[in-house]
């Protein structure tokens, strides 16, 4: 019988092995961040196991970042890093508890299916070659790697670049939240579906700016929550500087300049089992207005997706009580306009369950694509209130700036 090897040198890859000498108890522990404490994601390749009855206990679970993700979770795991299912865990307060009899000698072991950086850079390849899309070099995160903007709109309509509505849609500043990713990735599918009337008629009268990896370090070097430098990159939003948090600092430059009618920062939640938002209640520059407009996109929400649900989620921040380091808070008070943070579970959608996949990649594209009908409602009523907002240059040297 081969022995059994636990690895996770490669992209987004990250265990500490305690113990591998007994497979009816193999000792792991969760690797924190690069350069912060936060402990939650892993992902680890186990080898040499075919057929055999495992037990894996995750040591010391009560000390990660948020030891309530562990009650009623489902380790994802894979046999081909394409079909990823779920296999039931037990989690005493300590220690987390796995036992399967994995199908092949290969056997791949995350919090949640992964999104790889591969898969990114192909993603924007794909979209590249999209009349309707130019892709931008925002600038380089800490290690280098590109941050990249997805400019997309009708190459064929007659409303003019300056009065399109600025849509954004920023996906994992937290890093080890692949979901917020296959979202953004199945939100911009949508966009470029020509078949799709929703899609053309928004892409008429929106520009959409799209950041679909925020957080390239951090996914990559298999982060939880910050970037190589140890920041929270959605607690950095109030004064991002170049050197610490470029990501967020490129982003919040390119906002100025450009504008932004509505804002979408895509999360996953390790605790709740549901799909929520998190709106802009607290920020001191809430109005009835923004109130109303909230109100028009999640009803349409509501109204369109079931996986979409408005019972659970974060308590309401009080008037000026919001935390303007974050994207959505800042955004939403900068700009005056409706911003969302869109959370969805690392567990299940309790009110839609899955016992084979639990939430997953396909089910984040999924609610990623159903974005597009509430942002149709609002649509109309978008309207930032910057006065010295650029005309959006969409063409390089055939730009209209006024
Ligand atoms: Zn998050």
């Amino acid at each position: 019988m081969p022995s059994i090897s636990i690895t996770s040198q490669f992209d987004a890859g990250a265990i500490d092995v305690v113990s591998l000498s007994d497979p009816q108890d193999i000792q792991l522990r969760l690797r924190p961040d690069i350069a912060a404490p936060f402990a939650q994601w892993f992902y680890f390749r186990l080898q040499g196991a075919r057929g055999q009855a495992l037990r894996l206990r995750f040591l010391d679970m009560d000390k990660s970042a948020y030891p309530a993700g562990w009650q009623n979770y489902g380790m994802a795991v894979s046999h081909d890093r394409q079909d990823w299912f779920r296999v039931p865990t037990r989690y005493d307060g300590s220690t987390l508890q796995v036992e399967f009899t994995p199908d092949s000698n290969d056997v791949w072991c995350a919090y949640f299916e992964p999104y790889s950086h591969e898969r990114h850079l192909d993603f924007i390849g794909y979209c590249g070659n999209d009349d309707d899309v130019e892709t931008e070099a925002l600038g380089v995160s800490v290690e280098g790697r590109d941050l990249t903007l997805l400019k997309i709109t009708s190459h064929t309509s007659e409303v003019p670049l300056a009065a399109r509505k600025k849509v954004w849609l920023i996906a994992r500043q937290h890093p080890g939240e692949s979901m917020a990713e296959w979202a953004a990735e199945g939100f911009v599918e949508r966009l470029l579906d020509k078949s799709d009337s929703l899609s053309q008629a928004l892409l008429e009268q929106c520009v959409f700016h799209v950041v679909p990896r925020m957080n390239p370090d951090g996914a990559v070097r298999g982060n939880l929550r910050t970037n190589i430098n140890g920041a929270d990159l959605n607690r950095e939003w109030e004064n991002p500087t170049p050197e610490r948090s470029p990501e967020v600092f490129l982003v919040r430059e390119k906002m100025l300049a450009v504008g932004v009618d509505l804002f979408i920062d895509a999360h996953g939640d390790e605790t709740l089992p549901y799909n929520f938002v998190a709106g802009c209640e607290g920020v001191p520059n809430y109005t009835k207005r923004h109130a109303a407009q909230e109100e028009v996109f999640k009803q349409a929400w509501l109204a369109s997706c079931p996986d979409f649900q408005t019972e659970y989620g974060y308590p309401k921040n009080a008037p000026g009580q919001a935390n303007l380091k974050m994207a959505t808070a800042w955004t939403g008070n900068h700009f005056r306009c409706v911003a969302f943070t869109v959370e969805m579970p690392f567990k299940d959608n309790a009110a839609r369950p899955d016992a084979v996949t639990g939430w997953n990649g396909e089910r984040s594209k999924a609610l990623g694509a159903s974005l597009l009908f509430p942002m149709w409602a609002v649509v109309g009523q978008m309207r930032s209130e910057m006065p010295d907002v650029r005309a959006f240059a969409f063409d390089g040297d055939a730009a209209e700036v006024n």
